[in-house]
C-alpha cells in the first residue's frame, strides 16, 4: 500500500451548523446522577468549531436544572483503506 495521508486538520470549520452525524456527548449529571446527552447531529450542533482547540460545552440537566461545563475536542480523522 502507498497510499498515506499527510498532515492534520487545522483551523476554524466555515460551517455554522457542523452536524456530526453518530456522534453525541454524553455525562452523568453530578446533582442527581441522570443521565444527559447532546447530540451533535440535532439541537447540539456544533457553531464553526476550530478542529483540535478545546471547545467550551454547557451541560443542562432537564431532571434537576443543574448546569455545568465540559470540554470537547473535534478532529477529523482520514485514513487510507483499501
Ligand atoms: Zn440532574
Amino acid at each position: 500500500m502507498n497510499e498515506y495521508i499527510i498532515g492534520e486538520n487545522v483551523g476554524q470549520v466555515d460551517t455554522k451548523r457542523f452536524y456530526i452525524p453518530g456522534v453525541m456527548l454524553g455525562a452523568t449529571c453530578p446533582d442527581c446522577k441522570s443521565e444527559v446527552f447532546q447530540d451533535f447531529h440535532g439541537n447540539d450542533y456544533l457553531i464553526n468549531p476550530v478542529m483540535g482547540v478545546p471547545i467550551e460545552r454547557t451541560i443542562y440537566c432537564e431532571h434537576c436544572y443543574h448546569e455545568w461545563t465540559c470540554k470537547i475536542i473535534v478532529k477529523i480523522d482520514v485514513k487510507v483503506v483499501t
